[in-house]
């Protein structure tokens, strides 16, 4: 495609939505894609805005027919990327950004190499956590059995950040998002020559210090209180405790 493709992934309820969301306001030329999903629509969430919701049976008869650039089962439930997107995107002159698992994430880099890659990271366990239970309760449903789910996934997901270029620690909203902003500013300079005017130099060296090799003093403790040995990978018992330096710095849960 003309345009850049970027691929975010992040375990649920670190924030993704919401750093693409403003993204979105902030730089435009990026087209996200709407997701096909078997899941059915949670709180005020509409049909074709945040995902086309759709039947099994039907996202099966996708599959077939290779509408999906990727798709995976996550949660019990199934989610894909349509090829239209891209060509949508490619049509108009855009870029391109993909919310999708780690699992869909691989299928675009091994069909699309020069994707660029990002991978969203809550600060500790406890935050996910709250995160998770305000989303719940804010669409009204707050369900356990859901929320431990998420949350037990969110290790084994935060395990593959090792395939992305770039990591972002979600703790302030406003710093994580313009981190986000820097990446896509950056990446258009380096790829396409677009100028970044008077602002260059700093948001490359923003952009720079997110570069997954540039990032590891940041990640050391999040890797810690996943339970995550930064050397083999291997996890320990997790957290999800009461530990108040643990708590969500924009947060008065
Ligand atoms: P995801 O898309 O990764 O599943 P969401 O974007 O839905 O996550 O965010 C989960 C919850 O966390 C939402 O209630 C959102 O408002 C909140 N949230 C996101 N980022 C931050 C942040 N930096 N600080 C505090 N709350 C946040
Ligand atoms: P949620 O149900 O919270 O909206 O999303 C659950 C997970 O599915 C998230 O990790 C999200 O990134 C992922 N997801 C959303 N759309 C897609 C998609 O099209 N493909 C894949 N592989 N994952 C997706």
């Amino acid at each position: 495609m003309a345009g850049i493709l970027f691929i975010i992934s992040a375990p649920s309820g670190s924030g993704k939505s919401t750093l693409v969301s403003e993204l979105r306001k902030q730089v435009s030329g990026v087209d996200f894609a709407i997701s096909w999903t078997t899941r059915s629509p949670r709180g005020s969430e509409e049909n074709g805005r945040e995902y086309n919701f759709t039947a099994r049976a039907e996202f099966q008869r996708m599959i077939d027919t290779e509408v999906f650039l990727e798709y995976a089962e996550v949660f019990g439930n199934f989610y894909g990327t349509a090829r239209a997107s891209l060509d949508e995107a490619r049509a108009a002159g855009h870029d391109l950004l993909l919310d999708i698992d780690v699992q869909g994430g691989a299928q675009v880099r091994a069909k699309m190499p020069e994707a660029v890659s990002i991978f969203v990271l809550p600060p500790n366990p406890k935050v996910l956590r709250t995160r998770l239970r305000n989303r719940s309760r804010a669409e009204g449903v707050v369900v356990e059995a859901e929320l431990y789910r998420r949350l037990s996934e969110a290790s084994k997901e935060i395990e593959n950040y090792r395939q992305y270029g770039y990591i972002l620690v979600n703790d302030i909203l406003d710093r994580a998002v313009a981190q986000l902003e820097a990446i896509v500013l950056a990446e258009r300079f380096y790829r396409n020559g677009e100028s970044i005017a008077y602002r260059s130099r700093r948001v490359l060296e923003v952009a720079a210090a997110c570069l997954q090799m540039n990032a590891q003093d940041r990640l050391k403790p999040v890797l810690e209180a996943f339970g995550i040995d930064g050397s083999d990978g291997s996890q320990r018992q997790l957290d999800f405790g009461d530990d108040p330096s643990q708590d969500d710095p924009q947060d008065d849960d």
